[in-house]
């Protein structure tokens, strides 16, 4: 696919588009949107551009589209994927300018907003009416970045992924056609579900430019543990017993001794360096709260807990959500100057012990120094490594451990990424995963973006040409 750089006719027509304000081609606003926040190299996009309506978005498609000029959404640029990076240069699109909250239906329990704003700002206003939305990445990512990543987090056990959240779109195709994905009723059997499609698509098929999502109440009570076992297994067994019991937990994360060790280097209270299981319920109804955890706590015993402490107060359950939910981020500060990967992979919740199992084996084996963070209760492993891209030893084992690792999780009927997307890095995956589903999603592309404009580069494995790479 050859593309068009973008020459002095194009800057001039999409100032015609956007305010003079709203458009860059400096340098420190392209370095700015090169990368995400992991290892994978930068390139470098030719402008940035701030819409700040659904049909600026529009305006700016149908010229990309008719000049064969890529464009490469960007939220808040948290992915972990490569997923927001420009490979073949264009333009980039920031929603930044597009972050209102434009109507709050509490009646409803939905919110319109648009795809700028980021969840915990929103969230922080939902809370006024008593809603949140509740898919909570551990980085403060656009609801832009969330939908088109599918992302999820530590209330996907009982709430599900972005995708179960969001129920109606407003997005643009890639020659400029607005279209309506969706609807506001709760539940519909109304043709094919574009929304879905669009949905986990990484930008790649439609920019969203506005989006109706589900809320729920913001629950008043909770019940919260704090379980340690000697092995990750152990805790996965318990994880696994304790969704086989019919329990409802909110949330059941696995922290392995080696990330309570980089945790515990920024809390004033230090927790045991022990594999820890996170639980909680939430609800309403003080008695039934007791009542699971007294169950759940059973479970983790028959599973030979080290330690169960129940009885958690606010305060500290808000603590310990807190580095949960910073773990990602308090790993990337331990290491200054390295990369980073945080390995994503799911499988069915049986073969949950199974999976973190091997793959901190095979890290091992492989020489590499890691750590587990896992959404447990959602069949999902992230394993955490840093070193030296560019020491070729170091690349090597990483390649192949992560290969393994992913190779296995499918061989357990699993996928390569339970919540960060395909992006870049796990395209080489996508036909081990999808088969001769490979040729549908193909399919689905050339006809939505027959000139491949659309954040080229990313989701299926075809190469692109690269025209913008970081010297
Ligand atoms: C420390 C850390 C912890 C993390 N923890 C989690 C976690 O627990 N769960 C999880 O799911 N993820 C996690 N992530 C990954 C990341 O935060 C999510 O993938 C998030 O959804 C990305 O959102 P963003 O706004 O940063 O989007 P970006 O990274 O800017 O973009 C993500 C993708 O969305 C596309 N895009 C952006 N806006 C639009 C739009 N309006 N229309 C169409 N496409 C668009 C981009 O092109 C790109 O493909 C973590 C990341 C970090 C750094």
């Amino acid at each position: 696919m050859a593309f068009h750089r973008l020459d002095e006719n194009d800057m001039r027509a999409l100032e015609s588009i956007v305010s003079p304000e709203r458009i860059s081609a400096g340098e420190s606003n392209l370095h700015l949107h090169s990368m995400d926040q992991t290892h994978h190299k930068g390139y470098l996009p030719e402008a940035v551009l701030w819409p700040g309506s659904t049909d600026e978005v529009s305006a700016i498609l149908r010229l990309a589209n008719q000049r064969r000029i890529p464009v490469t959404p960007w939220g808040a640029g948290t992915s972990l994927e490569g997923n927001c990076c420009p490979v073949a240069g264009g333009i980039v699109l920031d929603f930044q300018e597009m972050s209102r909250i434009l109507a709050i239906r509490a009646e409803d329990f939905q919110v319109d907003v648009e795809p700028g704003v980021t969840y915990k700002d929103m969230n922080r206003t939902l809370a006024r009416s008593g809603l949140f939305f509740p898919p909570d990445p551990g980085a403060n990512a656009t609801i832009g970045g969330m939908i088109a990543n599918n992302a999820s987090g530590i209330r996907t056990i009982k709430y599900g992924a972005t995708r179960d959240n969001v129920l109606r779109l407003t997005a643009v195709l890639a020659d400029g056609r607005i279209i309506r994905a969706g609807s506001r009723s709760p539940k519909s059997s109304s043709g094919y579900d574009l929304a879905r499609l669009i949905i986990g698509s990484e930008g790649t098929l439609a920019v969203v430019t506005e989006a109706t999502l589900r809320l729920r109440g913001i629950p008043e009570g909770f019940s919260a543990a704090v379980a340690t076992f000697d092995s990750v297994r152990r805790a996965a067994e318990a994880v696994y017993g304790i969704m086989a019991y019919g329990l409802t937990p909110s949330a059941l994360e696995i922290l392995d001794d080696r990330a309570l060790r980089y945790i515990n280097r920024e809390r004033e209270d230090p927790l045991p360096e022990k594999t820890t299981l996170l639980i909680e319920f939430t609800g309403n109804n003080e008695a039934g709260l007791a009542e699971d955890l007294g169950r759940a706590r059973e479970v983790c015993e028959e599973n030979g807990c080290e330690s169960f402490r129940q009885g958690v107060g606010r305060d500290e359950r808000n603590r310990l959500w807190e580095t949960r939910h910073r773990f990602g981020e308090c790993f990337i500060r331990s290491h200054p100057g390295l990369d980073v990967l945080i390995m994503d992979a799911a499988v069915p919740l049986s073969r949950f012990p199974d999976l973190v199992e091997r793959a901190v084996d095979i890290a091992d084996e492989h020489g590499l120094e890691s750590c587990v963070s896992a959404h447990a209760g959602d069949g999902n492993l992230h394993l955490n490594v840093a070193g030296d891209m560019s020491d070729p030893a170091f690349f090597h084992s990483l390649t192949r451990a992560y290969d393994e690792i992913v190779t296995f999780a499918v061989s357990l009927g699993g996928t390569a990424t339970g919540e960060h997307g395909i992006g870049i890095g796990k395209r080489k995956f996508m036909q081990l995963e999808h088969g001769e589903g490979m040729e549908v999603m193909r399919g689905i592309k050339r006809h939505l973006d027959p000139n491949g404009i659309l954040n080229p580069g990313k989701v299926l494995p075809e190469e692109v040409e690269g025209s913008g790479d970081i010297p």
